[in-house]
């Protein structure tokens, strides 16, 4: 069964659905009208096929997953088992090699010619997606995260995805790569208060409040700020806050600090709050007009409408428990 095309009336659309955020598994998937992308899969096989049906795709609409790094919250050894099984491809860093060879489902997926190691670089997926990775600061080997380009069909216009998560800070030059995104994901993983007055282990408050943890909502939202101020004005339509802590933050919290950030520099942008379950946001992303840039495309207030919201951010609860990624081991995740 293929999935579901956009809605109807929305027009060639990129679909972006965080399947899951946070502690306990990340993955999202990105797709045109082909077989798409996913991000991470730190998912297990069976939430991974659920997670893609309750976005309108399954499997087959898998064509490759690109990682970001290789804590077990962003890569999952049955899910690169099925990976291996289904044909689907896999880039990872050349670093990432080391860990993963550990696994005998990325041996294999290696020995069938489906692993695809990528550089400091621009590379090409199958799904056509061209993916600029771009290096970030964080405790779990080398990791990244990913401007990524793809055309919703033929002849028109790509559409642009910033994805960071799983930062302990932001530069300039993250900034840069960022600037001018129809859809920005960012982390926004902890209220450093709540953090602070948590009860963990000092040494796991120290790792995820420092240079090499996670953004805080203050950090995620100054990065916003910085990235907003650098880029035209309507080119960022969507903010996806990513990686947020159960224990350490709150979805109000965090898209208070987005929307604070996006006030300041007096822009219209949709914020939402990724969830680690259900699969949430799902947006259809429709190439910006040429000369549309200069209005907010927010669906239902744009001149044209973008894309299909189903925004339970406001309401978005909050998990069972944190896990390694936000903080709950020294071992980081
Ligand atoms: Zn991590």
């Amino acid at each position: 069964m293929r999935g579901q095309e956009a809605p109807r009336g929305v027009g060639p659309s990129v679909q972006f659905a965080v399947l899951a955020s946070g502690s306990r598994g990340n993955a999202t998937l990105v797709r045109g009208d082909g077989p798409g992308l996913v991000i991470d899969a730190g998912l297990g096989p069976r939430a991974m096929a659920e997670r893609l049906e309750s976005v309108g795709a399954c499997w087959s609409d898998v064509a490759a997953v690109a990682l970001t790094h290789t804590h077990r919250d962003h890569v999952d050894p049955g899910t690169i088992a099925e990976l291996g099984r289904r044909g689907i491809s896999l880039h990872c860093h050349e670093s990432h090699r080391a860990v993963l060879a550990r696994d005998p489902g990325f041996r294999q997926m290696d020995e069938a010619g489906l692993v695809s190691t990528y550089t400091g670089r621009p590379f090409l997926t199958s799904t056509g997606a061209r993916v600029e990775p771009f290096p970030v600061e964080h405790d779990g080997g080398a990791t990244f995260g990913f401007r990524i380009e793809l055309s919703p069909a033929r002849r028109t216009r790509a559409v642009s995805i910033g994805y960071l998560a799983d930062t302990g800070c932001w530069s300039e030059s993250m900034v840069d790569i960022l600037t001018d995104v129809d859809v920005l994901g960012v982390e926004f993983n902890h209220d450093e208060a709540l953090q602070k007055s948590s009860g963990r282990p000092w040494v796991l408050i120290r790792r995820n409040l420092g240079d090499r943890g996670h953004l805080s909502n203050r950090q995620g939202a100054e990065l916003v700020e910085a990235v907003l101020r650098r880029s035209r004005r309507g080119a960022i339509r969507h903010i996806v806050l990513l990686h947020l802590s159960d224990q350490c933050n709150r979805p109000d919290l965090a898209i208070d600090a987005a929307r604070g950030a996006v006030r300041a520099v007096g822009r219209r942008v949709v914020v939402h709050a990724a969830s680690q379950n259900p699969a949430h946001p799902t947006l259809w992303i429709r190439p910006a007009r040429r000369n549309a840039l200069a209005a907010a495309t927010v669906p239902g207030t744009s001149r044209f409408s973008s894309a299909r919201i189903s925004d339970r951010a406001a309401l978005a609860g909050p998990g069972l428990f944190d896990g390694l990624d936000s903080g709950d081991s020294a071992g980081g995740s």
